[in-house]
């Protein structure tokens, strides 16, 4: 299926409606600081703010990490978006109706038919609704619900519904409102008959609307008010509904994620009737013990804190386990929370401990590195050395899931204390778990290891990368200069992809550009445009920061053209073949010439204050 691409008009109205610092609010608090706001970086942990953002030109760059980029690029990193479903996000969020290029009949047949699926299932809720509230045939399905404590008002909530025993009953009502047999079968609710025709997919079941982060259906859950097989029917994969996505909740439970900044992961569609009603709102149902990557991203959409409420040692460290590497890529941290022996999360919260008992219990939660190791030392018999040994053998593999060396020591003295280790095992353990991290590494630049941690463009060049964005930025900042400076340059002298867009970019904006107009909206969610975008967003925002005279932008330009005379000498140096006519040499000579004066007229510059200068406004 094509996806429609949306006009470059749409985009470049969402970039002026979006607010950037209200959009990075959701996520950080902020604070205003001179012209631009700063606040603790939402890519990285960090006790003080690095993480700046530029309203009018609509950009973020982090100090500490290196994070940077656009407005889209913001939301799609958060979001886990692609770049035209960011633009899509915003639009919805800023009541903004986005046009399509497409004008081919396909894309609009194929979106026209989105628009019915969505009509239809939203009807299909409705009238499952309709159906549980009255009449005689549902009050089976009402005992069972008010059997397992969940009041009318919650049901009604999460808009659960009863699908009526009978083939046709759905296919029915939805022909009567104009839709076709394939229509109902696109949507999943209907299943082909062995004699042609469709009938319908639930039947007899209480039926759980699965719903998008904005609340419309996309599927359905159904569970038997009795025994019959299978207990649990779901949707089959559409266009709409992917069950590795779903999650039962999602919509409630976004606003109390937010502001408690964490979410309830529970197994089934009652344990978040249950957790709601009692008033723990930020709970979702992962449909199953495995949390799949898909889950995890829409979840890491409303929190970094995921507690995980299933009944643990059943699911295990195999189905966890798989949630992990992708959960340490997000930034996740998980936790596991201890039901007690027997109880699923409705069972306890239902049983009158209500949400205070349910939130000290998830007080008492263990992360997941602390889950496994108490997995691993229960499972075996530490009074007997083979089972300590075996322990320990187990121990390595999970200790290498720490997130922090501090998670890992701490989990580390809990297991040499009832493994009864020396020392000398305790460090054997540690290098075991350390030694391939590091290794995997690389090998160490010239930053050395602490440059690792700064940003890829960073880490990428290291100090011409510095030099060249501190230049840019020292332009932007005083524009009558940097533009007389930048005139006389050519972009193609700057090192790097990125920093030869920043550059282009500094240009055009000293020359005059519509300061409400963001970049050139045609580059907008290419993958080029997403470095060069970072490099923009850092040289923007390092702008505002450092302080900038003639004299810094002139000694700046005179460090950058030593640096480029630098790299033309070394790459002639470099270049193959013999040198029979003596032309590189005598180019040679020429550069080192230049460069010696460019040291020179360096050498003599005023002196500027080290101290003062580059520090910043930041507080
Ligand atoms: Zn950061």
């Amino acid at each position: 299926m094509s996806v429609p691409r949306i006009t470059r008009q749409s985009i470049d109205q969402v970039q002026a409606a979006a607010d950037l610092v209200e959009i990075v609010g959701h996520y950080t608090q902020l604070k205003k600081s001179g012209a631009n706001f700063m606040g603790r970086c939402p890519f990285h942990e960090e006790k003080t703010a690095s993480f700046s953002v530029n309203p009018t030109e609509k950009l973020y760059y982090c100090f500490g990490c290196g994070e940077g980029g656009n407005l889209f690029g913001f939301v799609q990193h958060k979001e886990n978006l692609d770049f035209a479903q960011s633009v899509e996000y915003l639009a919805d969020k800023y009541g903004i109706v986005l046009e399509y290029e497409e004008s081919s009949a396909k894309g609009e047949a194929e979106r026209r038919r989105r628009d019915r699926l969505r009509t239809l299932l939203e009807q299909a809720t409705a009238y499952y609704e309709r159906v549980l509230w009255k009449g005689r045939a549902s009050v089976a399905a009402r005992a069972y619900l008010e059997q397992r404590g969940l009041g009318d008002e919650i049901c009604r909530r999460f808009r659960v519904g009863y699908a009526l025993p009978g083939w046709e009953r759905l296919r029915d009502a939805a022909k009567q409102e104009g839709f076709s047999e394939q229509e109902l079968l696109d949507a999943g609710l209907v299943v082909p008959g062995r004699r042609g025709g469709v009938y319908d997919r639930f039947r007899e079941r209480i039926v759980f609307p699965l719903a998008d982060d904005r609340g419309r259906t996309l599927g359905f859950g159904a569970r038997t008010l009795g025994e019959e097989k299978p207990k649990y029917l779901n949707s089959p994969e559409t266009a709409l509904y992917h069950k590795s996505e779903a999650l039962f909740g999602l919509h409630n439970a976004k606003a109390s994620a937010g502001r408690e900044d964490r979410v309830y992961v529970v197994e089934g569609y009652t344990d978040v009737l249950a957790l709601a009603q009692a008033g723990v709102e930020n709970v979702v149902a992962s449909m199953g013990t495995a949390v799949t990557e898909q889950q995890l991203k829409r979840l890491s959409r409303l929190s970094r804190d995921l507690f995980l409420c299933f009944d643990a040692d059943a699911a295990g460290v195999g189905a966890m386990s798989r949630a992990l590497s992708l959960a340490r890529r997000l930034g996740l941290s998980l936790h596991v929370v201890r039901m007690p022996e027997g109880l699923d999360p409705a069972d306890y919260v239902l049983s009158g401990v209500g949400a205070d008992g349910f939130r000290e219990l998830a007080a008492r939660s263990e992360t997941l590195l602390q889950f496994h190791v108490r997995l691993v030392l229960e499972g075996n018999d530490l009074t007997r050395p083979d089972g300590r040994a075996q322990a320990f053998a187990q121990l390595k593999g999970v200790l290498a899931e720490a997130v922090t060396p501090i998670e890992r020591d701490e989990e580390l003295r809990t297991i040499a204390d009832r493994l009864r280790l020396s020392d000398e095992s305790v460090r054997y353990l540690l290098s075991a778990v350390v030694a391939p991290r590091g290794a995997a590494a690389g090998p160490a630049e010239s930053g050395g290891a602490s440059r690792a941690a700064v940003g890829p463009a960073a880490a990428a060049v290291g100090g011409v990368h510095e030099l060249e964005v501190r230049f840019l930025a020292s332009c932007l900042a005083l524009p009558a200069k940097g533009g007389e400076v930048l005139g006389g340059i050519d972009e193609g002298s700057f090192a790097s992809a990125g920093t030869r867009a920043a550059c282009r970019w500094v240009k055009a904006r000293l020359a005059g550009a519509d300061a409400g107009k963001n970049n050139d909206s045609s580059e907008y969610g290419s993958d080029a445009q997403e470095d060069a975008g970072d490099v923009v967003a850092e040289v923007v925002l390092r702008s505002g920061r450092e302080r900038s005279s003639a004299a810094v932008v002139d000694e700046l330009f005179l460090r950058l053209q030593e640096a480029q005379v630098g790299r033309l000498i070394a790459r002639l140096k470099a270049a193959p073949g013999t040198d029979e006519t003596g032309t590189r040499e005598a180019k040679l000579a020429e550069l080192e010439a230049v460069r010696r004066r460019l040291r020179e007229a360096i050498r003599s510059l005023p002196v500027i204050d080290e101290a003062t200068e580059g520090q910043g406004s930041v507080t």
